[in-house]
């Protein structure tokens, strides 16, 4: 016969170990060797939108989503937004108030600081793809919840495999982070070129930081510069 109090006790213990190990107390996700082993290889959930092949017939099966409460304060569910065939993806963190009353990513200042940033390497805004990890706006703009993109970077997941970007150019260190399954600091995930799901991935500044501290858009640029390098190199190979 099991001990029904030593299954209960073994549960309760895994679940304690479970949560404690998501954040610390300021709120920042702690990534273990075990959730590293756990990342991959991505498996997505038993839903209808899963067999989808485009992003066009990807959008209306998932912007009714409501898997977590960030669905019932939204006004927009805010997709992702450029040329669904392009070879770059920029990724930031979730959409703000402005994102989420136009239903469109990166539309606020960071936004206008973000398109100069693609110009500033010789690309366009609509040449580019632009999405978030989390697709509804937290309230007060706080940072996401481990839980919250749990449930919502399968979606991410599923436009980065439609899509197949060769490079993907994170914005910030929750997004970096969270792909990556790293407590690195943004410095370190910088200074390293990734590789993400058959892409080429990149760490540099979310545009938010860059407007709080532009001490920072000179490395942001250097970042940028080694981008554009690896793209003509990877272009120039075929
Ligand atoms: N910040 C983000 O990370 N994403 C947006 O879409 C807007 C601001």
């Amino acid at each position: 016969m099991p001990d029904i109090n030593l299954e209960l006790n073994e549960l309760i213990e895994t679940t304690k170990k479970y949560f404690m190990q998501q954040q610390d107390l300021f709120g920042n996700i702690i990534y273990t060797a075990d959730t590293k082993k756990d990342a991959g290889p991505f498996t997505y959930p038993e839903e209808p939108w899963v067999k989808t092949s485009s992003l066009e017939e990807l959008q209306p099966q998932i912007n009714t989503c409501l898997k977590c409460s960030l669905g019932q304060t939204r006004t927009n569910f805010v997709f992702g937004v450029g040329n669904p065939h392009a070879d770059v993806m920029f990724i930031g963190e979730a959409p703000g108030a402005d994102e989420d009353a136009q239903g469109e990513p990166f539309v606020g200042k960071a936004g206008q600081l973000l398109n100069k940033i693609i110009e500033a390497v010789g690309m366009k805004r609509d040449n580019v793809y632009i999405c978030n990890i989390l697709k509804c706006r937290p309230p007060n703009n706080r940072d996401p919840l481990p839980a919250e993109m749990e449930l919502c970077s399968p979606y991410l997941l599923k436009q980065i495999e439609t899509m197949k970007p060769k490079f993907i150019i994170c914005l910030g260190r929750i997004s970096a982070q969270w792909l990556l399954k790293t407590n690195d600091s943004l410095t370190t995930m910088r200074s390293k070129v990734h590789e993400f799901c058959g892409a080429t991935l990149i760490v540099t500044y979310h545009p938010a930081a860059l407007l709080r501290n532009p001490n920072w858009k000179r490395p942001a640029w250097d970042d940028m510069k080694m981008f554009r390098k690896l793209y003509d190199e990877k272009k120039a190979s075929g």
